[in-house]
């Protein structure tokens, strides 16, 4: 079920964490196709000789009964593969968007071990619910999560629905999760297509579409509905199985190794480093940002981050845009009303899915700090992964391991 590090989002995370696929060079899909390629018109391929000129529609008919054996054979032992109950396919689900199944694991653990039902989410308290989820990132999605939990319990007397329709009207819900969830806990006949499944269906049929485009993922949903077997749950967890490990996003695919590889359109040649076609990236945009930790010998200065928006409601130092020099620093505690002790700085780095913080971090020792928590609170309050590096040089500052 899951992908070598991500599903497909309902939101936008860091790009290429998870749905890492290549793209390709400009101007290279509106060429012809090269040789041992499936026109996207349906006409045969030189590509398939050694089968016989196939069609893309013929390429996705052999696909299921060589996917299942495959799978049979090599689905991988995932914790969330031990249970059909929806909320957990679900929570798991929404874990692997854009995160490695190897980082998921202990959180899908830790998660389920705190909310062991949907009841559970939906009464969480926000603090808990996102210290649960500290260090995933996309804070929104487990708020969208607990909405989600919320509906459930409230329309559906706390049972998960089990159609595609009704699940997509759940918050946070898309097309990929609600096929995910209704064929792998219900069998249901939905199909679950993200961005490795996109990658190991524009592969095997030659297929030159924009994968990024709706209408893309739309056709190869209908393309997928048309050749669907029974067990629908292990046929789209095989495809993405597949994505992980053989169909792999960087570098060569293992076509030997792939059980698709007697009629896909790229089993000869390079075609596989064309496909899928991206867009060209877009650039980051940069951002400037100042941190102030502000500590006395009790405790560090916390605020909390607005309700909607980057990081929102998490913990952290109070912050300034720009990048302030040590004079501007003074300058703004003292307009702050607070008096300190300028000991030391740092400077850090982080990159979101489409903006990148440049940051700058000053380190005040105070007198009569009010409002500071208590160090030994600290590890209650959600932080943003963004900050770590500093959190870690702070705790070093306090214990006396970093010479000023
Ligand atoms: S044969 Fe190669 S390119 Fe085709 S689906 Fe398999 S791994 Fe991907």
């Amino acid at each position: 079920m899951s992908g070598p590090s991500s599903r497909p989002k309902s939101e936008a995370p860091i790009a290429d964490a998870r749905d890492p696929v290549r793209k390709a060079k400009p101007g290279r899909a509106a060429q012809s196709p090269p040789a041992g390629e499936s026109p996207p018109d349906g006409r045969s391929s030189p590509a398939a000789e050694g089968a016989g000129p196939l069609s893309p529609s013929e390429r996705l008919r052999q696909m299921p009964q060589a996917l299942l054996a495959w799978y049979d054979r090599a689905a991988r032992d995932l914790p969330w593969r031990k249970t059909r109950d929806p909320y957990r396919v679900w929570v798991s689900e929404i874990m692997l968007q854009q995160t490695r199944v190897d980082t998921v694991i202990p959180y899908y653990e830790h998660f389920l071990a705190a909310l062991p039902t949907v009841r559970d989410l939906a009464g969480c308290e926000e603090q808990k619910l996102l210290k649960l989820w500290e260090g995933l990132g996309y804070y929104s999605r487990v708020r969208n999560m607990q909405a989600a939990a919320r509906q459930i319990v409230r329309s559906f007397g706390g049972e998960f629905p089990r159609d595609w329709e009704t699940l997509r009207t759940l918050k946070g819900v898309g097309d990929y999760t609600a096929g995910a969830v209704c064929s792998i806990a219900f069998d249901g006949r939905a199909a679950a297509v993200d961005g490795n499944v996109c990658r190991v269906l524009a592969r095997l049929t030659g297929d030159r579409s924009d994968i990024t485009l709706p209408r893309t993922r739309a056709d190869f949903r209908a393309r997928i509905l048309e050749v669907l077997p029974p067990r629908s749950g292990d046929f789209n967890q095989a495809i993405m199985d597949l994505g992980a490990t053989v169909c792999l996003p960087n570098g060569r695919p293992l076509c030997q190794d792939c059980p698709l590889e007697k009629f896909c359109a790229c089993r000869e040649g390079d075609l596989w480093r064309e496909l899928p076609v991206l867009p060209p990236k877009k650039g980051r945009r940069k951002e400037q940002k100042t941190l102030f930790f502000l500590f006395d010998g009790e405790g560090l200065l916390l605020e909390k981050r607005p309700d909607s928006g980057l990081l929102a409601g998490l913990s952290q130092p109070p912050m300034a845009e720009g990048l302030l020099g040590p004079a501007e620093a003074e300058r703004w505690l003292t307009d702050s009303g607070i008096s300190g002790e300028l000991l030391t700085s740092m400077e850090g780095r982080h990159i979101f899915t489409h903006i990148e913080w440049e940051m700058r971090a000053y380190f005040f020792r105070c007198r009569e700090l009010s409002g500071a928590v208590p160090f030994g609170e600290l590890g209650r309050h959600p932080l943003p992964s963004a900050f770590s590096a500093f959190f870690r040089f702070f705790r070093q500052l306090r214990n006396g391991e970093v010479l000023i």
